[in-house]
């Protein structure tokens, strides 16, 4: 170890958790299967490595968000099938036919494209096809598909074999716009088998929805986040014990005293009320901790919660910690335990307004990923 901040990974808790998912889900052969979502860099904790431990948990598949990510995994071993999320309408194609990776079509554009790349290598290729049910993003419109799909399904080298969905509000339990979605979904399904898609299978949920509600499980399951270990707020998962696998780890690299009024960092925006000891913690916006930390943010000292006081810098962050016997060397956890005390990937994103996927997916390349629990 060279830099004093470190992502520690447990495979063990990435294995764990998808093992609780398969046990919720049923174990049977008819029970959905797992798509583990590993899309950028496996929500932070390194594509390779999870991909690898959510297949050797036993997963179905895995999911990404494009064609190099698909190609990153095979090249790092992954056998079980990989499905592409993104829309391919402008990308370069070869690495679908070179790495039996699995395309989404959910355009017009990247029907016909992958339709002429297939044509030119004169093999059929398996395709998930994205209906867009309310999230008007990526996939033919539900309410269009009379238009649409005659021309995509008559495409000779494109083999659908499962239709899929994605659902906007799954993490707000109030909303009834899933049980919309999951509705125009079963009407789409049964339009499309009307045109002649016959024994296709279906996935919808993606973690706040699988956890929400079991009648968007289908044929299979989406989980990016849960598999992660971090429930989906403000849901809970009373049933299914998951376990956080990332804690951002470093070390106190300076200790100083400050005289009561004086300030820390840029912009003097924390100022001590009385005499104290504040310490440095070299991670910074470069590693990926939000700016709206400063001041807001807390870190674990000596089994302590401290805050982070004044700005967050590119390389480094301040703790206050007044009354506390530390000195160079100590362990500073930014996210995870020490001790009892506990930082959530979730109680941080609360802390400054974001949501938990972008700080795991934030954490920079700067930080070594050390993986334990293999
Ligand atoms: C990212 C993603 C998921 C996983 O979402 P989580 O909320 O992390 O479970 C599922 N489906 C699609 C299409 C996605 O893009």
């Amino acid at each position: 170890m060279i830099r004093p901040t470190v992502a520690a990974v447990r495979l063990d808790a990435l294995q764990h958790n998808a093992r609780a998912v398969r046990r919720m889900l049923g174990t049977t052969a008819t029970s959905p299967q797992i798509i583990a979502v590993v899309k950028a860099n496996a929500y932070g904790h390194g594509a390779a490595q999870a991909g690898l431990a959510f297949e050797s948990a036993g997963c179905d598949w895995l999911a990404c968000a494009d064609i190099a990510e698909g190609v990153a995994l095979r090249r790092a071993g992954v056998s079980i099938p990989i499905l592409i999320f993104g829309a391919l309408s402008v990308s370069d194609l070869d690495g679908i036919f070179d790495h039996q990776l699995t395309p989404t079509v959910s355009t017009p554009a990247a029907a016909r494209a992958l339709e002429a790349a297939a044509a030119e290598r004169q093999v059929a290729v398996d395709c998930h096809l994205k209906i867009d049910t309310g999230m008007n993003r990526l996939g033919f419109r539900h309410d269009n598909l009379g238009r649409t799909m005659p021309a995509v399904l008559a495409s000779p080298h494109l083999r659908f074999t499962t239709v899929y969905s994605h659902c906007a509000t799954a993490d707000e339990p109030e909303s009834h716009f899933l049980d919309e979605q999951r509705a125009a979904f079963d009407r789409a399904c049964a339009h499309l088998g009307a045109m002649g898609l016959r024994k296709i299978r279906r996935h919808f949920a993606n973690s706040a929805s699988m956890l929400r509600d079991s009648r968007t499980w289908y044929d299979a399951v989406r989980p990016g986040l849960a598999l992660y270990g971090i429930v989906p707020p403000p849901l809970q998962a009373a049933d299914l014990e998951l376990r956080p696998a990332l804690s951002l780890v470093s070390r106190i690299v300076a200790v100083k005293g400050v005289r009561a009024g004086e300030s820390s960092g840029y912009g003097r925006r924390w100022r001590a009320h009385e005499a104290g000891t504040i310490a440095i913690v070299p991670a910074g916006y470069a590693d990926g901790l939000d700016t709206r930390l400063a001041n807001r943010g807390v870190a674990l000292v000596r089994e302590r919660r401290v805050p982070i006081v004044g700005s967050v810098c590119m390389d480094m962050i301040t703790v206050d910690v007044t009354g506390l016997d530390v000195s160079p060397g100590d362990e500073v956890v930014i996210i995870g335990q020490q001790g009892n005390e506990e930082i959530t990937a979730r109680e941080m994103a609360a802390a400054i307004g974001a949501i938990p996927w972008e700080v795991v997916c934030r954490l920079g390349s700067r930080i070594e990923r050390q993986y334990e629990g293999a």
